[in-house]
């Protein structure tokens, strides 16, 4: 969980902070009516750092794991305006005039370092490619195509699980380009051109509070050359060594709060109801996955196109770190007490890695 700092809006208006962290992974929220104490794996206050995060999530472990052939998520969930961008990706409005303070990066960009360095360490080729959806108003985008985001079928087979058909993957040779292409902070030439570039930052920044997104990072890796301390056993050829396809997806949800606020009027209304009705969806699957495997019954990943792309994520063979970030003001008072029950119950969800 982490917490953020009020910011210069709330605190002029005068808002009490009602979050504290008391240690140890326990949060306790106080006001007026409500009293209550959760505990979690971590948590992380207004005055924590952005490196604090991503040392203290266990998001270095998540992307070792990538390394190793696992498949990883890390989610970010909370209402609106609660810090999960920020801590994704960090401060995203100044990046587009100057870049961001490295200090200020986010567990994106942290995690593509930290991949880099991990494989130099290893000794290992890696061959990186990557996809980027989005979901809005229920339907699958490629953000990643050239022109207008183009709406792509969600299917279903077998030996894949859920799958998005003609979903564009792109090669990348560095985990810079990746991230240039996410967030134009880190990389300062870029390739001329490129349109695909200027589309997703487009939609990026048009949808990112009214659209799921979702950046998958498919890593492979194969040991070439010597590693550092060789099976004691036997020592395989390079050309001998099986490679490693693992996956690092991030995922930005749809903040829950303006569901409410904009409940109102057309488009903004189907908006708010496809935002509502996939984070319903989603909750619906934990509270099911939450329970213990005897008890559990069907697990309604149909229901919505969010949940069937996060299905091995959530309850399969993933292995998922989630983020709740919420705000510590008083006027915030509901949706932080939804979002902490939110993530008790993500908590108890195991999956078999
Ligand atoms: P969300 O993506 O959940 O809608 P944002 O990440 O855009 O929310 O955060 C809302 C505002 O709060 C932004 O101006 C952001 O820079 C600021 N903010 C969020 N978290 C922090 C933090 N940990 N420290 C400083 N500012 C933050
Ligand atoms: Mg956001």
């Amino acid at each position: 969980v982490r917490v953020r700092p009020l910011t210069c809006t709330e605190t002029r208006r005068g808002d009490r902070q009602v979050v504290r962290s008391l240690g140890d992974g326990t949060i306790h929220v106080s006001a007026a009516r409500h009293d209550a104490t959760f505990g979690f794996s971590a948590v992380f206050d207004a005055g924590a750092s952005q490196e604090a995060v991503f040392e203290g999530s266990g998001m270095r472990q998540l992307v070792e794991l990538a390394l190793d052939g696992f498949s990883c998520t890390v989610f970010a969930f909370g209402q609106t305006g609660s810090g999960k961008t920020y801590t994704l990706m960090g401060p995203l409005a100044q990046s587009k005039t100057q870049p961001a303070s490295p200090a200020l990066l986010g567990l994106m960009q942290r995690s593509f370092a930290c991949l880099l360095e991990q494989s130099r360490n290893r000794g290992s080729d890696l061959g990186l490619s990557a996809s980027y959806l989005e979901i809005y108003n229920e339907q699958v985008r490629d953000l990643l195509s050239p022109g207008p985001p183009c709406t792509l079928p969600l299917r279903w087979s077998k030996t894949r699980g859920f799958y998005v058909e003609n979903q564009l993957s792109v090669d990348f040779e560095s985990l810079e380009a990746i991230a240039s292409l996410l967030l134009q902070a880190l990389n300062p030439t870029p390739p001329a051109g490129s349109q695909r570039r200027r589309t997703s930052a487009h939609a990026l920044n048009t949808h990112s509070s009214r659209s799921h997104a979702l950046l998958t990072v498919h890593v492979r890796s194969r040991a070439a050359g010597a590693r550092a301390s060789p099976p004691p056993t036997r020592v395989l050829q390079p050309s001998a060594c099986p490679s490693k396809q693992g996956t690092l997806c991030f995922v930005d949800l749809a903040g829950s709060e303006r569901v409410k606020e904009t409940g109102s009027s057309g488009e903004l209304s189907v908006e708010a109801n496809n935002i509502n009705r996939s984070l319903l969806a989603l909750g619906h699957c934990i509270s099911l996955l939450a329970k213990p495997r005897g008890k559990r019954t069907h697990i309604p990943y149909r229901d919505s196109k969010l949940t069937r792309l996060l299905a091995r994520s959530l309850g399969g063979s993933g292995i998922t770190l989630m983020v709740a970030c919420i705000s510590p003001s008083s006027r915030c008072l509901s949706e932080t007490l939804s979002t902490l029950h939110y993530a008790s119950r993500a908590r108890r969800v195991t999956t078999r890695p």
